[in-house]
């Protein structure tokens, strides 16, 4: 995973996977809510859904209701000594269950969950929409197959035969139950139909044609359908505040409610972004008229909403170098490339400067916006940014 990923994944969940960190779906929300405190609380439960819709997140925030001790008629406190321990899902009565890939020279009964448990905490708490090809990447596991065999369904029935640590719930969360090889869904189905008073099964699937038919058969279904994307665009919004709200609703739409797929979309068009202005910018330093002419051309083969957003990213890395040379680095908020190219480029401001930059470009968004030729408009920017850069050389 590239660092401009990890920037935008990164959301601290630090009171856990509460539900009003999961996106959109508020009436399902709701549903799950009014069921558990009205006592509804099925053994087996399977929540179920497409890639980047949430399925897992859900999940996670049922489990957190379920087990806070001062939960609220909308959400799990986020408080409590329960909810402390959920915070690192390293609560004693939640059980986590993932596919992992067989290690060599170790038997059958052997692959477990258990040395992965603490990878996998992490990679959740980091990004609770993931699929198994960001766990596989996680795992550094060169592409060998994750699954589920016999090792962990006896894991399972192991942490079953425990008692409950604080008196409640045992809430038994299996991620992609579908890996399992049939010995090991066998052994699970033998325990969905046996259950214990204050177990809960929570199965979370994306490909339920892959499960057991039997293993279905047990299980309360809780559909997580893909989000909306007035939902999907709100979420884009809060991982990545330079995009507009026209934008974000353009990617939630192309990525048909795959919330993965849309920050993959919106991580790739920032890098665009980045790595053209980066270089354009080389180049007005360097004075080198013939590329500027080339970067010209590219700009007005973007588009009109396109232009904008480069400016509008320009403006932001401007405002980063910005801190970086008023001395404020703690408010330096980027990371990877453009970290370099903020620690470099901050070395050319000077008061003289560092306002006219700033106001070329906002100049140069209003007349955008204001239909002027892209063509000119961008060579006349680039001109004034090298007289403006000039001044950062002394004479
Ligand atoms: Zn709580």
């Amino acid at each position: 995973m590239s660092t401009w990923s990890c920037f935008h994944l990164a959301m601290p969940f630090l009171c856990g996977v509460l539900f009003s960190k999961v996106v959109g779906h508020a009436t399902l929300k709701a549903k799950l809510i009014g069921n558990i405190r009205e006592g509804r609380v099925a053994h087996a439960q399977l929540f179920m859904g497409p890639r980047g819709g949430g399925d897992l997140p859900m999940a996670l925030a049922y489990a957190q209701y379920l087990l806070c001790a001062d939960r609220d008629t909308v959400d799990a406190c986020g408080k409590c000594p329960s909810c402390a321990q959920m915070a690192k899902l390293e609560h004693p009565d939640l059980h986590l269950m993932f596919p992992i890939y067989f290690r060599e020279k170790l038997k059958p009964e052997q692959q477990v969950c258990e040395p992965f448990t603490a990878q996998w905490r992490q990679a959740i708490l980091a990004e609770p929409y993931t699929d198994i090809e960001q766990w596989r990447d996680q795992l550094e596991s060169e592409n060998k197959q994750l699954r589920m065999g016999v090792g962990i369904a006896q894991e399972i029935q192991r942490k079953l035969s425990l008692r409950s640590f604080m008196g409640g719930y045992k809430v038994m969360v299996i991620w992609l139950p579908e890996l399992m090889d049939t010995a090991a869904a066998n052994k699970l189905l033998k325990v969905l139909e046996e259950p214990e008073t204050n177990t809960v099964f929570l199965l979370v699937s994306t490909d339920a044609e892959q499960l057991l038919a039997t293993i279905l058969s047990r299980a309360q279904l809780t559909k997580v359908p893909a989000l909306r994307p007035s939902d999907l665009a709100e979420a884009l919004l809060e991982r990545f505040p330079e995009i507009v709200k026209d934008e974000a609703m353009a990617i939630a739409l192309r990525s048909e409610g795959d919330l993965l797929d849309a920050v993959d979309m919106a991580n790739k068009g920032e890098e665009e972004l980045f790595v053209f202005f980066r270089d354009w910018l080389r180049c007005c330093y360097r004075r080198e008229v013939a590329a500027v002419a080339e970067f010209a051309e590219a700009f007005q083969k973007m588009g009109r909403e396109r232009q904008k957003s480069l400016i509008r990213y320009g403006l932001y890395l401007i405002r980063q170098c910005t801190l970086q040379w008023q001395q404020v680095p703690e408010l330096v908020r980027v990371l990877g490339q453009e970290q370099d190219f903020v620690q470099n480029f901050s070395k050319l401001l000077n008061d003289d400067n560092v306002n006219g930059i700033r106001n070329e470009l906002e100049t140069a968004h209003l007349h955008i916006e204001r239909n002027a030729n892209p063509k000119i408009l961008f060579t006349d920017l680039s001109y004034k940014l090298m007289g403006l850069l000039r001044m950062a050389i002394p004479s």
